[in-house]
């Protein structure tokens, strides 16, 4: 038999309701204390609010075109051996910046930022910040910034586009340096910078890699950047002020994205097949900006399990953090728009 790779459609073209509700398997009489994020999840679901945009039917690049991946309910996931429990002792999410991040050029680490916020400190911080709103009950920790030259992994300068070149790190190599600083307290390490990245000597490059079992992960803003294919301008971070706001927000939204995404794959939530969701896989770029910013009800609830935040408190403090932030019309501000009717819906 075939593996099913999407949901099935209604009528309407939306996923199939009974589908999402055996996925979500609310229980109402054995969860009290989360009836109300339930009473949310079931509305959001059974046709009641069109809140969450439908995944649709993918296209030949996408990935669920290239990568089949089977739907993933809420009991599977909540059973599995390979899903990494929080504990008590285990329960610090650390972010650790490879490169130069907070003490580059004029933007030192006790420099004010100027031009709106634009460098690679207030960066960093914003990033921490919406993680520890974004996963709510977990310890968020920014680590120290790595200089490359101490990772000791190979590097190389790959053609990125015509006529540019770029500098990318060795995986395998940044990850042998994490293992042997993962502190005791931590869920999970994820390494974050400004540099393209590869797998091996034969790929082009890779956005990111994780490795679920030692909890660790590394991930590349650069092909983020509003000028990573532009050979005439630098990505350093260095440069970041050089940004229009739009642009700097445009990259920021992407981080956050990325990073939370990740985050997510080291609490084993698989490639979303449910909804247009943060955990839908991403074969490209533009794909990965199409994806949607916030889990979808499926993944929502695992998450929710795994953690155990309130959620109306999140998505208030979530939507703040979009407001306090957002350039108008900007994707933040869509962002802090679409958090405000989950909220009138809750
Ligand atoms: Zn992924
Ligand atoms: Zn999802």
């Amino acid at each position: 038999m075939a593996t099913k790779e999407f949901i099935t459609p209604d009528a309407s073209g939306s996923p199939d309701v009974r589908e999402i509700a055996d996925a979500l398997h609310l229980d109402f009489a054995l969860e009290k204390k989360f009836k109300r994020f339930n009473e949310y999840l079931k509305k959001c679901t059974d046709g009641t609010h069109v809140l969450f945009p439908h995944l649709g039917k993918p296209g030949p690049d996408d990935w669920l075109r290239n990568h089949p991946t089977p739907p993933e309910p809420f009991l599977t996931w909540q059973t599995k051996l390979s899903r990494n429990d929080v504990t008590s002792t285990r329960n610090t999410i650390y972010i650790l910046p490879l490169g130069e991040f907070l003490s580059q050029g004029s933007h030192s680490a006790t420099a004010k930022p100027k031009d709106g916020g634009c460098s690679g400190m207030t960066f960093l911080s914003d990033l921490e910040v919406y993680t520890k709103l974004f996963f709510a009950s977990m310890n968020v920790k920014l680590l120290t910034e790595v200089p490359l030259a101490k990772l000791k992994c190979s590097t190389r300068n790959h053609t990125v586009s015509e006529g540019v070149k770029r500098p990318q790190l060795h995986v395998p190599g940044i990850f042998t340096f994490m293992k042997n600083m993962i502190p005791e307290d931590a869920y999970c390490v994820l390494g974050v910078t400004m540099v393209d990245l590869y797998p091996k000597e034969s790929w082009n490059f890779v956005f990111g890699r994780a490795m679920l079992q030692d909890r660790i992960g590394v991930f590349s803003f650069a092909r983020h950047h509003p000028n990573f294919f532009n050979g005439a301008k630098s990505i350093e971070v260095s440069t970041l002020h050089e940004l229009t706001p739009d642009e700097y927000q445009l990259l920021q939204w992407r981080a956050i994205k990325v990073l939370t995404h990740e985050i997510g794959h080291m609490f084993g939530l698989q490639h979303c097949v449910y909804f247009s969701c943060l955990m839908n896989g991403s074969n490209n770029a533009e794909e990965g900006d199409r994806a949607f910013s916030f889990l979808c009800p499926v993944c929502l609830r695992k998450l929710q399990f795994a953690i155990q935040f309130k959620f109306l408190a999140r998505y208030k403090s979530l939507m703040k953090f979009f407001q306090e932030r957002s350039v108008s019309g900007s994707k933040f501000a869509e962002c802090a728009q679409w958090i405000e009717k989950a909220i009138a819906i809750a």
